[in-house]
């Protein structure tokens, strides 16, 4: 019987690993399955059409069947192969992160296309330099916790649920902006000029982010809260963050 479990998406790349003698095994995160695995004969054979396709970071519309356990890359076609951004140890380690953040933030086969755009654009806009790179990757580590069940709630008190217009507190534990009122325990102090900024950028789509400008004590509040919900919230903590840190000193 054949079966006709094949399927054509747009996909990144986002890991890979040598397999067998001359198979890869890629990691995607596809617009219409999701994050999956897929064997990929004779990738390392030097004349295999694979090669260029299989590249980590590589963005392209790839035909996946579906075996048993696992999908089988059959074709492909590069849309952007982002090469570039491995070329800057800075771009490197951001899209590092990202696709690290995808690969630990999301479920195999759970479908996200608003994830997905978001993170070919971050990809698009990190490999231009219009955009300060800090705050591409804020933006995304915010819409990522939205996206994944983790949204942070900014414009009400998030115990009480009372409106508030800003706040100098955030909850850990109930995931937002306290009150007045409300008793701040277990989160983390902010300034008030931060928490807007939060807030904005939560709600700024990510192509309009070149109209935000913040200093670095602000940048750097915001940093401390994304990695306080990624690395508390997910199955384990980015390894590239490390490597964030040490580059960034
Ligand atoms: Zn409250």
């Amino acid at each position: 019987m054949i079966n006709l479990s094949i399927f054509e998406t747009k996909a990144v790349i986002i890991k890979t690993q040598d397999f067998k003698e001359n198979d890869k095994l890629v990691w995607l995160y596809t617009e219409k399955l999701g994050k999956i695995t897929a064997i990929v004969r004779g990738a390392k054979k030097s004349k295999s059409k694979f090669l260029a396709l299989t590249l980590p970071l590589c963005y392209g519309e790839y035909m996946v069947y579906k075996g048993k356990n696992l999908y089988t890359l059959q074709e492909g076609k590069i849309i952007h192969s982002f090469q570039g951004l491995l070329n800057d140890l800075y771009k490197l380690t951001y899209s590092s992160y990202l696709c690290e953040l995808i690969d630990i933030a999301c479920a195999d086969n759970e479908v996200n296309v608003e994830l997905f755009r978001n993170l070919v654009t971050t990809l698009y806009l990190l490999n231009t330099d219009a955009i300060d790179y800090e705050l591409l990757i804020r933006s995304f580590e915010l819409k990522l916790l939205r996206d994944t069940g983790y949204n942070l709630t900014l414009d009400n008190c998030s115990i009480c649920r009372k409106k508030i217009s800003s706040s100098n507190y955030i909850s850990l534990s109930y995931y937002g902006g306290i009150c007045d009122e409300c008793p701040k325990e277990h989160g983390l102090f902010i300034s008030k000029g931060a928490y807007n900024a939060l807030r904005f950028l939560k709600n700024l789509n990510v192509d309009k982010l070149y109209r935000l400008n913040l200093n670095n004590e602000m940048k750097e509040e915001i940093e401390k809260i994304t990695t306080f919900f990624i690395c508390n919230n997910y199955a384990r903590k980015p390894k590239s963050l490390d490597m964030l840190k040490f580059i960034k000193e």
